[in-house]
């Protein structure tokens, strides 16, 4: 399946993502955890946006747009993809229209998952992740807590608070989405890609991404 995830931060896009690539192999690309892999090593794509990540804002297009062509080329995402976190501005979106003529890749939808904006907070406030940039495992300390306090299942790690994780940085995420983001919605309304879902419990979410990829 090849299929863009819209929706605020904490409506789940990563865990959608993660659960959906088990169906048929299509890969997650999320750009949040390319770039903290990134801040993490400290390349030059690292340290030019760790500035922005810390303060909550969004990361300048053109660094953007330069990740998701090298990673959209990759062999993995032949058998589709989900991106998880991009497109994230209108502009981002005219251009991986254009990326995607110039490959000649066709996406079955956008997806918006809709969530109120409380079980958002509450979401974000609980959420920790695996330290370990090549795994990023997702927990919530009230609804997903790791077997073992602070330690991945997957992998040993610490379990972290992100540095985002802050109720002001998650504010400051939360204007930038409404601001620039949410109006992606309409954008592909208007291509007609768009399905939106009631994001309150996962499972409905597979399911209803389920059923559009059958008819
Ligand atoms: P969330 O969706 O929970 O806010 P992400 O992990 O997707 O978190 O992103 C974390 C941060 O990485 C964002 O706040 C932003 O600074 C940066 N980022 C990720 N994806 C993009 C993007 N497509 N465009 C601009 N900045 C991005
Ligand atoms: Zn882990």
């Amino acid at each position: 399946m090849k299929l863009i995830l819209l929706g605020a931060p904490g409506a789940g896009k990563g865990t959608v993502s993660k659960l959906l690539t088990a169906i048929d192999g299509s890969v997650q690309i999320s750009t949040g955890d390319i770039l903290r892999g990134a801040v993490k090593a400290q390349t030059d794509l690292g340290k030019k946006a760790q500035g922005f990540m810390s303060r909550g804002e969004l990361v300048p297009d053109s660094l953007i747009m330069g990740i998701m062509e090298k990673r959209l080329q990759e062999d993995d995402c032949q058998k589709g993809f989900l991106l998880d976190g991009f497109p994230r501005t209108i502009p981002q979106a005219e251009a991986l229209n254009e990326l995607l003529l110039k490959l000649d890749i066709k996406l079955d939808m956008a997806v918006n998952l809709d969530v109120p904006r409380e079980t958002i907070m509450e979401r974000l406030t609980t959420r920790r992740t695996c330290s370990n940039s090549s795994c990023q495992e997702i927990y919530n300390i009230k609804s997903k807590p790791p077997k073992v306090e602070g330690i991945c299942d997957k992998c040993g790690s610490p379990v972290v608070q992100r540095d985002d994780e802050t109720p002001n940085v998650i504010g400051q995420r939360l204007d930038s989405y409404n601001e620039k983001t949410a109006p992606l919605a309409n954008f592909y309304e208007k291509e007609g890609l768009l399905k939106s879902v009631d994001a309150t419990v996962t499972e409905d979410v597979i399911n209803f991404i389920k059923k559009q990829l059958q008819s």
